[in-house]
Protein backbone atom coordinates (compact mmCIF):
# COMPACT_ATOMS: atom_id res chain seq x y z
CA UNK A 1 0.00 0.00 0.00
CA UNK A 2 0.92 3.61 -0.71
CA UNK A 3 2.76 5.41 2.07
CA UNK A 4 0.66 8.65 3.04
CA UNK A 5 1.69 12.50 3.86
CA UNK A 6 -1.07 14.38 5.17
CA UNK A 7 -0.46 18.23 4.98
CA UNK A 8 -2.24 20.71 7.53
CA UNK A 9 -2.57 24.01 6.00
CA UNK A 10 -2.82 24.96 1.89
CA UNK A 11 -0.62 28.24 1.93
CA UNK A 12 2.63 28.49 -0.37
CA UNK A 13 4.62 26.28 1.94
CA UNK A 14 1.23 23.84 1.99
CA UNK A 15 1.06 23.35 -1.24
CA UNK A 16 4.92 23.51 -1.71
CA UNK A 17 4.81 20.29 0.92
CA UNK A 18 2.15 18.24 -0.95
CA UNK A 19 4.07 18.52 -4.37
CA UNK A 20 7.68 17.79 -2.91
CA UNK A 21 5.58 14.44 -0.74
CA UNK A 22 4.04 13.66 -4.22
CA UNK A 23 6.97 13.57 -6.15
CA UNK A 24 8.78 11.71 -4.09
CA UNK A 25 6.63 8.65 -4.07
CA UNK A 26 3.74 9.30 -1.04
CA UNK A 27 -0.17 9.46 -1.82
CA UNK A 28 -0.93 12.72 -0.20
CA UNK A 29 -3.84 14.55 1.40
CA UNK A 30 -4.28 18.19 2.02
CA UNK A 31 -6.28 20.17 4.58
CA UNK A 32 -7.05 24.52 4.14
CA UNK A 33 -9.53 25.87 6.24
CA UNK A 34 -10.54 28.58 3.97
CA UNK A 35 -11.92 28.45 0.48
CA UNK A 36 -9.29 28.84 -1.58
CA UNK A 37 -5.64 27.90 -1.42
CA UNK A 38 -2.72 30.19 -1.02
CA UNK A 39 -3.14 31.51 2.42
CA UNK A 40 -1.24 34.97 3.03
CA UNK A 41 -0.04 34.38 -1.11
CA UNK A 42 -3.27 35.33 -1.89
CA UNK A 43 -2.65 39.07 -1.70
CA UNK A 44 1.29 39.14 -2.12
CA UNK A 45 2.91 38.34 -5.20
CA UNK A 46 6.51 39.84 -4.84
CA UNK A 47 9.01 37.36 -5.64
CA UNK A 48 12.73 37.03 -7.17
CA UNK A 49 14.00 40.12 -5.62
CA UNK A 50 17.52 40.41 -4.28
CA UNK A 51 18.45 37.29 -2.82
CA UNK A 52 15.09 35.56 -3.88
CA UNK A 53 16.18 35.12 -7.00
CA UNK A 54 18.95 33.20 -5.94
CA UNK A 55 17.29 30.82 -4.17
CA UNK A 56 14.57 30.56 -6.80
CA UNK A 57 17.04 29.07 -9.27
CA UNK A 58 18.68 26.91 -6.42
CA UNK A 59 15.23 25.06 -6.42
CA UNK A 60 14.74 25.05 -9.58
CA UNK A 61 17.90 23.50 -10.25
CA UNK A 62 17.32 21.00 -7.40
CA UNK A 63 13.87 19.75 -8.90
CA UNK A 64 11.57 21.94 -6.50
CA UNK A 65 10.87 24.52 -9.08
CA UNK A 66 7.11 23.75 -10.34
CA UNK A 67 5.85 26.69 -7.72
CA UNK A 68 8.55 28.77 -9.35
CA UNK A 69 7.51 28.23 -12.67
CA UNK A 70 3.64 28.71 -12.27
CA UNK A 71 4.37 32.44 -10.43
CA UNK A 72 6.47 33.55 -13.09
CA UNK A 73 4.43 32.23 -16.15
CA UNK A 74 1.31 34.44 -14.11
CA UNK A 75 3.80 37.36 -13.67
CA UNK A 76 2.27 40.56 -14.43
CA UNK A 77 6.17 42.75 -14.29
CA UNK A 78 8.77 40.85 -14.65
CA UNK A 79 12.49 41.72 -13.85
CA UNK A 80 11.01 45.27 -12.41
CA UNK A 81 12.88 47.66 -9.43
CA UNK A 82 11.48 49.42 -6.83
CA UNK A 83 13.64 51.22 -3.89
CA UNK A 84 16.07 48.52 -2.29
CA UNK A 85 14.72 45.82 -4.51
CA UNK A 86 15.73 44.85 -8.12
CA UNK A 87 14.78 42.05 -10.43
CA UNK A 88 11.31 41.40 -8.97
CA UNK A 89 8.47 39.42 -10.89
CA UNK A 90 5.20 40.37 -9.37
CA UNK A 91 2.80 37.85 -9.70
CA UNK A 92 -1.02 38.70 -10.55
CA UNK A 93 -2.96 37.49 -7.49
CA UNK A 94 -6.24 37.10 -9.44
CA UNK A 95 -5.02 34.26 -11.65
CA UNK A 96 -2.50 32.26 -9.47
CA UNK A 97 -4.86 30.81 -6.81
CA UNK A 98 -6.40 28.93 -9.90
CA UNK A 99 -3.06 28.17 -11.40
CA UNK A 100 -1.84 26.02 -8.15
CA UNK A 101 -5.11 24.73 -7.48
CA UNK A 102 -4.68 22.85 -11.12
CA UNK A 103 -1.10 21.90 -10.70
CA UNK A 104 -2.32 20.50 -7.48
CA UNK A 105 -4.83 18.44 -8.92
CA UNK A 106 -3.10 17.47 -11.92
CA UNK A 107 -0.56 15.75 -9.66
CA UNK A 108 -3.34 14.37 -7.59
CA UNK A 109 -3.50 15.69 -4.67
CA UNK A 110 -6.93 15.38 -2.77
CA UNK A 111 -7.09 18.87 -1.57
CA UNK A 112 -10.08 19.06 0.96
CA UNK A 113 -10.70 23.14 1.20
CA UNK A 114 -13.21 24.48 4.10
CA UNK A 115 -11.83 21.58 5.84
CA UNK A 116 -10.39 23.38 9.25
CA UNK A 117 -8.13 20.41 10.63
CA UNK A 118 -9.13 20.39 15.11
CA UNK A 119 -7.70 17.36 16.75
CA UNK A 120 -5.70 14.85 16.34
CA UNK A 121 -4.99 10.95 16.99
CA UNK A 122 -1.60 9.75 18.40
CA UNK A 123 -0.45 6.51 18.63
CA UNK A 124 2.24 5.34 20.90
CA UNK A 125 3.16 8.95 20.91
CA UNK A 126 2.90 9.23 17.21
CA UNK A 127 0.35 11.60 15.40
CA UNK A 128 -1.49 8.98 13.43
CA UNK A 129 -4.99 10.65 12.17
CA UNK A 130 -6.14 14.39 11.88
CA UNK A 131 -10.08 15.22 12.03
CA UNK A 132 -11.58 18.30 10.48
CA UNK A 133 -14.75 20.05 10.69
CA UNK A 134 -16.19 20.24 7.42
CA UNK A 135 -17.18 24.40 7.24
CA UNK A 136 -21.19 24.77 7.66
CA UNK A 137 -21.42 20.77 7.36
CA UNK A 138 -22.50 19.33 10.78
CA UNK A 139 -19.90 16.48 9.92
CA UNK A 140 -15.88 15.65 10.35
CA UNK A 141 -13.49 13.86 7.92
CA UNK A 142 -10.47 12.20 9.34
CA UNK A 143 -6.95 10.96 7.04
CA UNK A 144 -5.13 8.69 8.52
CA UNK A 145 -0.75 9.33 7.45
CA UNK A 146 2.35 8.11 7.88
CA UNK A 147 3.67 11.26 8.38
CA UNK A 148 2.47 14.83 8.54
CA UNK A 149 3.17 18.45 7.46
CA UNK A 150 2.30 21.25 9.75
CA UNK A 151 2.05 24.09 7.64
CA UNK A 152 -0.40 26.63 9.24
CA UNK A 153 1.19 29.45 9.15
CA UNK A 154 0.90 31.89 12.19
CA UNK A 155 -1.72 34.49 11.61
CA UNK A 156 -4.38 35.83 13.15
CA UNK A 157 -6.50 34.81 15.32
CA UNK A 158 -8.21 37.63 15.87
CA UNK A 159 -7.22 37.86 19.95
CA UNK A 160 -4.04 37.92 18.79
CA UNK A 161 -4.64 41.20 15.88
CA UNK A 162 -7.05 42.63 18.91
CA UNK A 163 -4.74 42.22 21.80
CA UNK A 164 -0.98 42.97 19.98
CA UNK A 165 -2.56 44.72 16.75
CA UNK A 166 -4.59 47.52 16.08
CA UNK A 167 -8.08 44.49 16.19
CA UNK A 168 -9.12 42.86 13.14
CA UNK A 169 -8.35 44.73 9.65
CA UNK A 170 -10.67 41.96 8.15
CA UNK A 171 -7.66 40.36 5.85
CA UNK A 172 -7.41 37.79 3.71
CA UNK A 173 -7.24 35.35 6.21
CA UNK A 174 -10.84 35.46 6.98
CA UNK A 175 -10.74 33.99 10.63
CA UNK A 176 -14.37 35.29 11.21
CA UNK A 177 -15.83 33.09 8.46
CA UNK A 178 -13.37 30.18 8.56
CA UNK A 179 -11.90 30.08 12.00
CA UNK A 180 -9.11 30.69 13.67
CA UNK A 181 -5.67 28.18 12.68
CA UNK A 182 -4.37 25.38 14.58
CA UNK A 183 -1.06 23.48 14.72
CA UNK A 184 -1.22 20.11 15.19
CA UNK A 185 2.29 20.14 16.52
CA UNK A 186 0.77 22.21 19.40
CA UNK A 187 -1.85 20.00 20.19
CA UNK A 188 0.75 17.02 19.90
CA UNK A 189 2.50 18.92 23.23
CA UNK A 190 4.67 21.17 21.18
CA UNK A 191 5.82 24.42 22.63
CA UNK A 192 5.42 27.24 19.81
CA UNK A 193 7.42 30.11 20.11
CA UNK A 194 6.53 34.02 19.32
CA UNK A 195 7.98 36.45 17.46
CA UNK A 196 9.13 40.24 19.38
CA UNK A 197 9.42 43.43 17.97
CA UNK A 198 12.22 45.31 18.93
CA UNK A 199 10.28 46.84 21.82
CA UNK A 200 9.54 43.52 23.00
CA UNK A 201 6.01 43.36 22.31
CA UNK A 202 4.81 40.54 20.44
CA UNK A 203 4.05 39.59 17.14
CA UNK A 204 4.56 41.74 13.61
CA UNK A 205 2.49 43.30 11.75
CA UNK A 206 1.88 42.39 7.95
CA UNK A 207 3.64 44.88 5.63
CA UNK A 208 1.49 45.72 2.66
CA UNK A 209 -2.51 46.85 2.29
CA UNK A 210 -4.02 46.73 -1.52
CA UNK A 211 -6.00 49.64 -3.03
CA UNK A 212 -8.30 48.79 -5.26
CA UNK A 213 -6.86 49.93 -8.34
CA UNK A 214 -9.68 51.95 -9.76
CA UNK A 215 -9.96 54.59 -6.81
CA UNK A 216 -6.36 55.75 -8.18
CA UNK A 217 -5.77 58.30 -10.94
CA UNK A 218 -5.64 57.09 -14.25
CA UNK A 219 -2.24 58.01 -14.21
CA UNK A 220 -1.19 56.20 -11.57
CA UNK A 221 -3.14 53.43 -12.99
CA UNK A 222 -1.03 53.97 -16.02
CA UNK A 223 2.30 54.14 -14.80
CA UNK A 224 1.03 50.78 -12.82
CA UNK A 225 -0.31 48.63 -15.76
CA UNK A 226 3.53 50.01 -17.83
CA UNK A 227 6.07 49.74 -15.52
CA UNK A 228 4.60 47.55 -12.56
CA UNK A 229 5.67 50.64 -9.69
CA UNK A 230 4.35 53.76 -9.04
CA UNK A 231 6.26 55.84 -6.61
CA UNK A 232 4.01 59.25 -5.45
CA UNK A 233 6.38 61.29 -2.87
CA UNK A 234 4.42 61.81 0.02
CA UNK A 235 4.21 66.08 1.52
CA UNK A 236 6.73 66.17 4.29
CA UNK A 237 4.02 67.22 6.48
CA UNK A 238 2.27 63.53 6.18
CA UNK A 239 5.13 61.31 5.70
CA UNK A 240 5.44 58.45 8.52
CA UNK A 241 8.06 58.83 10.93
CA UNK A 242 10.87 56.08 9.55
CA UNK A 243 10.96 54.35 13.37
CA UNK A 244 7.54 53.66 12.80
CA UNK A 245 8.31 51.27 9.68
CA UNK A 246 9.99 49.08 12.33
CA UNK A 247 6.78 47.30 13.63
CA UNK A 248 6.42 45.63 10.30
CA UNK A 249 6.69 41.63 9.57
CA UNK A 250 8.56 42.59 6.48
CA UNK A 251 11.64 44.83 8.24
CA UNK A 252 13.08 45.11 4.03
CA UNK A 253 10.79 48.02 3.73
CA UNK A 254 12.01 49.81 6.64
CA UNK A 255 14.40 52.32 4.52
CA UNK A 256 13.53 56.06 4.18
CA UNK A 257 12.09 55.72 0.99
CA UNK A 258 8.85 54.05 2.22
CA UNK A 259 8.70 56.82 4.45
CA UNK A 260 8.91 59.59 2.25
CA UNK A 261 7.16 58.43 -0.53
CA UNK A 262 3.97 56.31 -1.03
CA UNK A 263 5.97 52.90 -3.19
CA UNK A 264 2.88 51.23 -5.36
CA UNK A 265 3.11 47.73 -7.06
CA UNK A 266 0.69 46.56 -9.54
CA UNK A 267 -0.15 42.74 -8.94
CA UNK A 268 -3.40 43.37 -9.98
CA UNK A 269 -4.26 45.20 -7.05
CA UNK A 270 -1.93 48.39 -6.56
CA UNK A 271 -0.13 47.10 -3.00
CA UNK A 272 1.02 49.93 -0.80
CA UNK A 273 4.10 49.12 0.98
CA UNK A 274 3.01 49.91 4.07
CA UNK A 275 0.99 47.95 7.17
CA UNK A 276 -1.34 50.23 7.29
CA UNK A 277 -2.67 54.40 5.94
CA UNK A 278 -4.51 56.08 7.13
CA UNK A 279 -7.07 56.71 4.69
CA UNK A 280 -7.88 60.66 5.79
CA UNK A 281 -4.19 61.23 5.36
CA UNK A 282 -3.79 58.80 2.28
CA UNK A 283 -6.87 60.89 0.46
CA UNK A 284 -4.47 63.88 0.54
CA UNK A 285 -1.86 62.53 -1.16
CA UNK A 286 -1.98 63.91 -5.29
CA UNK A 287 -3.47 61.13 -7.08
CA UNK A 288 -5.41 59.06 -4.00
CA UNK A 289 -8.04 61.64 -3.74
CA UNK A 290 -10.19 58.54 -4.13
CA UNK A 291 -8.67 55.84 -2.56
CA UNK A 292 -10.08 53.13 -0.94
CA UNK A 293 -8.97 50.07 0.52
CA UNK A 294 -9.09 46.43 -1.08
CA UNK A 295 -7.00 43.92 1.75
CA UNK A 296 -7.12 44.50 4.51
CA UNK A 297 -10.50 46.31 4.49
CA UNK A 298 -10.03 48.02 7.95
CA UNK A 299 -6.60 48.79 5.98
CA UNK A 300 -6.83 52.77 7.43
CA UNK A 301 -6.39 51.42 10.89
CA UNK A 302 -4.22 48.29 10.75
CA UNK A 303 -3.34 45.11 9.53
CA UNK A 304 -2.85 41.38 9.96
CA UNK A 305 -0.59 40.17 13.30
CA UNK A 306 1.54 37.55 12.04
CA UNK A 307 4.66 35.69 13.85
CA UNK A 308 2.24 33.42 16.64
CA UNK A 309 2.83 30.02 16.39
CA UNK A 310 6.47 29.20 15.22
CA UNK A 311 7.67 25.49 16.00
CA UNK A 312 10.87 24.32 17.40
CA UNK A 313 12.50 22.10 14.48
CA UNK A 314 15.92 20.82 13.22
CA UNK A 315 17.40 21.89 9.81
CA UNK A 316 15.74 18.68 8.12
CA UNK A 317 12.22 20.63 9.37
CA UNK A 318 11.52 17.81 11.51
CA UNK A 319 9.56 18.97 14.38
CA UNK A 320 12.00 18.65 17.57
CA UNK A 321 10.57 15.58 19.28
CA UNK A 322 8.06 15.21 17.25
CA UNK A 323 8.86 11.75 14.90
CA UNK A 324 6.77 12.09 12.28
CA UNK A 325 5.64 15.69 11.88
CA UNK A 326 7.38 18.26 9.80
CA UNK A 327 6.88 21.72 9.03
CA UNK A 328 7.42 24.67 6.56
CA UNK A 329 7.14 28.72 6.04
CA UNK A 330 6.24 31.00 9.27
CA UNK A 331 5.60 27.73 11.46
CA UNK A 332 9.42 26.80 10.60
CA UNK A 333 10.07 30.25 11.86
CA UNK A 334 10.65 34.15 11.12
CA UNK A 335 11.24 33.58 7.87
CA UNK A 336 8.76 36.15 5.55
CA UNK A 337 7.78 35.23 2.06
CA UNK A 338 6.22 33.25 -0.53
CA UNK A 339 9.98 32.31 -1.55
CA UNK A 340 10.96 31.41 1.76
CA UNK A 341 7.25 28.92 2.63
CA UNK A 342 8.16 27.53 -0.71
CA UNK A 343 11.36 26.32 -0.48
CA UNK A 344 10.74 25.46 3.71
CA UNK A 345 7.77 23.69 2.30
CA UNK A 346 9.34 21.40 -0.61
CA UNK A 347 12.16 20.53 1.93
CA UNK A 348 9.82 19.51 4.37
CA UNK A 349 7.20 17.63 1.78
CA UNK A 350 10.11 15.69 0.97
CA UNK A 351 11.59 14.79 3.97
CA UNK A 352 7.58 13.78 5.46
CA UNK A 353 7.79 11.50 2.16
CA UNK A 354 11.49 9.99 3.13
CA UNK A 355 9.95 9.12 6.93
CA UNK A 356 7.06 7.58 5.43
CA UNK A 357 8.68 5.53 3.24
CA UNK A 358 11.60 4.25 5.62
CA UNK A 359 14.93 6.97 4.43
CA UNK A 360 16.79 9.13 6.16
CA UNK A 361 15.96 12.73 6.59
CA UNK A 362 18.19 15.28 4.16
CA UNK A 363 18.96 18.59 4.98
CA UNK A 364 20.18 21.34 2.01
CA UNK A 365 23.75 21.89 2.28
CA UNK A 366 24.73 25.11 4.04
CA UNK A 367 26.83 26.05 0.64
CA UNK A 368 23.70 26.88 -1.11
CA UNK A 369 21.96 29.96 -0.22
CA UNK A 370 18.47 28.04 0.65
CA UNK A 371 20.48 26.14 3.12
CA UNK A 372 22.50 28.64 4.81
CA UNK A 373 19.29 30.67 5.19
CA UNK A 374 17.19 27.35 6.89
CA UNK A 375 20.17 26.97 9.48
CA UNK A 376 21.04 30.75 9.66
CA UNK A 377 17.04 31.50 10.92
CA UNK A 378 17.13 28.15 13.65
CA UNK A 379 20.47 29.47 15.18
CA UNK A 380 19.05 33.54 15.42
CA UNK A 381 15.56 31.84 16.57
CA UNK A 382 18.04 30.66 19.87
CA UNK A 383 18.89 34.10 20.84
CA UNK A 384 16.44 36.53 22.04
CA UNK A 385 18.07 39.57 19.97
CA UNK A 386 17.57 37.05 16.71
CA UNK A 387 13.69 36.58 17.84
CA UNK A 388 13.07 40.42 17.21
CA UNK A 389 14.41 39.86 13.94
CA UNK A 390 12.50 38.50 10.25
CA UNK A 391 14.60 36.77 7.65
CA UNK A 392 13.49 37.02 4.13
CA UNK A 393 16.62 36.51 1.15
CA UNK A 394 15.10 39.98 -0.09
CA UNK A 395 16.45 42.16 2.38
CA UNK A 396 17.11 42.95 6.23
CA UNK A 397 19.40 40.51 8.00
CA UNK A 398 19.14 37.40 6.01
CA UNK A 399 20.21 38.78 2.79
CA UNK A 400 22.77 40.78 4.13
CA UNK A 401 24.08 37.27 6.07
CA UNK A 402 24.11 35.39 2.74
CA UNK A 403 25.23 38.21 0.81
CA UNK A 404 28.92 38.47 3.71
CA UNK A 405 29.23 34.38 2.17
CA UNK A 406 28.83 35.25 -0.86
CA UNK A 407 26.09 33.40 -1.53
CA UNK A 408 23.69 35.78 -3.43
CA UNK A 409 24.21 34.91 -7.03
CA UNK A 410 22.68 35.95 -10.06
CA UNK A 411 24.18 33.79 -12.71
CA UNK A 412 22.18 30.77 -13.49
CA UNK A 413 25.06 29.19 -15.09
CA UNK A 414 27.19 29.48 -11.62
CA UNK A 415 23.67 28.87 -9.29
CA UNK A 416 23.35 25.45 -11.82
CA UNK A 417 27.20 24.64 -10.63
CA UNK A 418 26.89 25.17 -6.91
CA UNK A 419 23.89 22.83 -6.59
CA UNK A 420 25.89 20.22 -8.49
CA UNK A 421 28.51 20.67 -6.71
CA UNK A 422 26.47 20.09 -3.23
CA UNK A 423 24.88 17.06 -4.99
CA UNK A 424 21.19 18.42 -4.88
CA UNK A 425 20.93 18.69 -8.91
CA UNK A 426 17.03 17.35 -8.99
CA UNK A 427 16.72 16.11 -5.93
CA UNK A 428 13.48 16.96 -4.81
CA UNK A 429 12.08 15.46 -8.51
CA UNK A 430 13.09 12.13 -7.91
CA UNK A 431 10.51 9.39 -6.93
CA UNK A 432 12.02 7.13 -3.98
CA UNK A 433 9.59 4.79 -4.33
C1 LIG B 1 -0.62 41.31 3.35
C2 LIG B 1 0.57 40.44 3.06
C3 LIG B 1 1.36 40.70 1.94
C4 LIG B 1 2.45 39.89 1.66
N1 LIG B 1 3.20 40.12 0.53
C5 LIG B 1 4.22 39.31 0.21
C6 LIG B 1 4.92 39.46 -1.03
O1 LIG B 1 4.59 40.31 -1.84
N2 LIG B 1 5.94 38.60 -1.28
C7 LIG B 1 6.31 37.64 -0.40
O2 LIG B 1 7.22 36.87 -0.70
N3 LIG B 1 5.67 37.47 0.78
C8 LIG B 1 4.62 38.28 1.10
N4 LIG B 1 3.94 38.10 2.27
C9 LIG B 1 4.39 37.05 3.22
C10 LIG B 1 3.96 35.69 2.75
O3 LIG B 1 2.62 35.74 2.28
C11 LIG B 1 4.06 34.65 3.83
O4 LIG B 1 5.25 34.76 4.59
C12 LIG B 1 4.02 33.23 3.25
O5 LIG B 1 3.16 33.16 2.14
C13 LIG B 1 3.59 32.30 4.37
O6 LIG B 1 3.19 31.06 3.86
P1 LIG B 1 2.73 29.88 4.83
O7 LIG B 1 2.25 28.81 3.93
O8 LIG B 1 3.80 29.59 5.82
O9 LIG B 1 1.53 30.48 5.71
P2 LIG B 1 0.04 31.02 5.34
O10 LIG B 1 0.05 31.79 4.08
O11 LIG B 1 -0.41 31.69 6.58
O12 LIG B 1 -0.75 29.67 5.10
C14 LIG B 1 -1.18 28.85 6.15
C15 LIG B 1 -2.46 28.17 5.69
O13 LIG B 1 -2.86 27.21 6.66
C16 LIG B 1 -4.26 27.26 6.78
N5 LIG B 1 -4.65 26.69 8.07
C17 LIG B 1 -4.36 27.16 9.30
N6 LIG B 1 -4.87 26.36 10.25
C18 LIG B 1 -5.49 25.36 9.59
C19 LIG B 1 -6.21 24.20 10.01
N7 LIG B 1 -6.39 23.96 11.30
N8 LIG B 1 -6.73 23.37 9.07
C20 LIG B 1 -6.56 23.63 7.75
N9 LIG B 1 -5.88 24.72 7.29
C21 LIG B 1 -5.35 25.56 8.20
C22 LIG B 1 -4.60 28.74 6.61
O14 LIG B 1 -5.94 28.95 6.25
C23 LIG B 1 -3.61 29.15 5.52
O15 LIG B 1 -4.15 29.02 4.22
C24 LIG B 1 2.80 38.85 2.55
C25 LIG B 1 2.02 38.59 3.69
C26 LIG B 1 0.89 39.37 3.93
C27 LIG B 1 0.03 39.06 5.11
Amino acid sequence: MAKKVVVVGGGWAGTAAALAAKKAGCEVELFERTDMLLGTGLVGGIMRNNGRFTVTEEMIAMGGGDLFEITDANSRHKNIEFPGHKHANLYDVSTIEPAVRKALLDADIRINLKSRVKDIVTENGKIVRVIADIFQENQSIEAAGDSFVDVSGTAGPQSNCSKYGNGCAMCIYRCPTFGPRFSIAAKAGIKEMIGEKADGTLGAMSGSCKLHKDSLAPEIRDTLDRTGVCVIPVPPHLQKSISSLGQKACQQYALKEFAENIVLLDTGHAKLMTAYYPLDVLRQIPGCENARFEDPYAGGIGNSMRYFGMLPRDNALKVEALENVFCGGEKAGLLVGHTEAIITGTLAGHNAARHALGRENIEIPTTLACGEGIAHVKEQMHTKEGLTKKYTFSGSVLFEHIKNKNLYITDIDKIKENVQQADMTGIFAQSLT
